[in-house]
């Protein structure tokens, strides 16, 4: 599937609102640049390994591009560039001075060692450095990539230029200038988002059942604060299937288990797979995993009220549609989970003045940020009458096009 042509969808969608001309059309659509490069590592065997990856900056009208690397057998350049824009988007809607790039290597991590892993993201970074840097691009963790990796990409950068960058790439281990709080920053901003929903709709933790789809870094760690907020995890799922309670899970003792064994199946509850989390009678659904999850076939199956996007792109533009008529409430991915990056611009902030924050300052800040967010864009769908999606993009490509109008590239 062509994830790209949702992008163009949802642009389409928002166009009827706020009526683009050609030109605008054009400039949305259209990365400003795209970089596919081959890359050749040497595995353990000594044989070499080619490796298709890309680097896409979508926008950089508000600031400098950012958005993660992505290590996956599906990657393509269509999904980079879908990531790419749904960055730019996402900097917008929550106001840090970003715009959006996405990085991702075609390849499936699971089947290569550590030094392979290491060859590997080192080739990466060496291949498109000419057009990253703490000023142009900033990259950061996204699927299958970690504060490791982040380390072995900004010492192949700093090998290059011969200066330390700690604000080339975020989501690094605090002893190279990582900031506390961005391990678990997605999720805690889509909590934050959830509660803000609680609050306009009035629902409590202790009698809201939630189901999250995916149990890497984003629905790890919602699980954890929710369940510490007394919320009930009813269903959890990973790559190898998922596990239902309806009396809910023991959440320390399943992220322990899932430690240990590397998937949360066979941990207890009835074993289900990823299809059926989603169609679960639940509360709360958080889809923490891949785009494109929910989709026409099943979005009319859909039990949950409430919506949190952790992953990016899990609802296509003809679900939206259904779930909306349905009644269905989605906080949208470009908001519910920009704590992520949010978190990776203050760790940037604290790179470049080289002073570094305390924990607490850094989730009172990120706070602040998701609820004016969330209000502003709740205000948005509002007045035009919309769901949150829509009210997201309005808002963001306000702000985007004031950007390039501001500095000539639009009549
Ligand atoms: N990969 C994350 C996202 O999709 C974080 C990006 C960043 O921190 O730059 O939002």
């Amino acid at each position: 599937m062509d994830v790209f042509k949702n992008v163009e969808k949802q642009i389409n969608k928002v166009s009827k609102i706020m009526d683009f001309d050609e030109e605008t059309e054009f400039l949305l659509k259209n990365p400003k640049r795209q970089l596919t490069v081959n890359l050749s590592t040497r595995m353990d065997d000594g044989q070499v390994k080619h490796f298709v990856a890309h680097r896409v900056q979508f926008n950089d009208a508000r600031g400098p591009t950012k958005g993660g690397i992505r290590f996956h057998q599906n990657v393509n350049i269509s999904e980079v560039k879908s990531l790419a824009f749904w960055m730019a988007v996402k900097c917008a809607v929550v106001g840090i001075p970003y715009g959006g790039a996405k990085g991702g290597i075609e390849v499936n991590p699971k089947e290569l060692s550590e030094t392979e892993l290491e060859s590997l993201s080192r080739a990466f970074i060496k291949a498109i450095h000419p057009i990253v840097g703490p000023t142009k691009d900033i990259p950061a963790p996204d699927v299958y990539t970690t504060p490791q990796i982040m380390a072995w990409m900004l010492d192949e950068y700093e090998k290059i230029t011969g200066e330390h960058h700690p604000g080339l790439i975020t989501g690094k281990p605090l002893e190279l200038g990582g900031s506390l709080g961005r391990g678990y920053s997605t999720a805690q901003g889509g909590a934050y988002v959830l509660r803000e929903m609680s609050k306009e709709f009035g629902f409590v933790p202790e009698s809201t059942k939630v189901a999250i789809q995916g149990f890497g870094n984003a629905g790890l760690n919602m699980a954890r604060i929710l369940d510490g907020w007394n919320y009930k995890i009813i269903a959890v799922s990973d790559s190898k299937g998922g596990i239902y309670d309806e009396s809910g899970f023991d959440v320390p003792a399943l992220i322990k288990y899932k430690k240990e064994k590397g998937t949360v199946v066979g941990f207890g509850g009835d074993e289900i797979t990823n299809e059926n989390l989603l169609e679960l009678e639940c509360d709360v659904l958080v889809p923490a995993a891949l785009e494109n999850q929910i989709t026409e076939d099943n979005a009319e199956n859909i039990k949950a009220k409430y919506i949190v996007e952790l992953a990016n792109g899990p609802i296509t533009p003809e679900a939206d549609e259904i779930l909306h008529k349905k009644g269905v409430f989605s906080g949208p991915d470009v908001l519910a989970n920009a704590g992520g990056v949010t978190v990776s611009y203050f760790e940037w902030v604290q790179n470049l003045y080289g002073y570094y924050w305390t924990e607490e300052e850094v989730n009172e800040r990120l706070e602040k940020i998701m609820v004016k967010a969330f209000s502003e864009v709740y205000n948005k769908a509002k007045e035009n009458n919309t769901h949150m999606r829509n009210g997201s993009y309005i808002l963001a490509l306000e702000r985007i096009l004031t950007a390039e109008k501001l500095r000539g590239n639009l009549s």
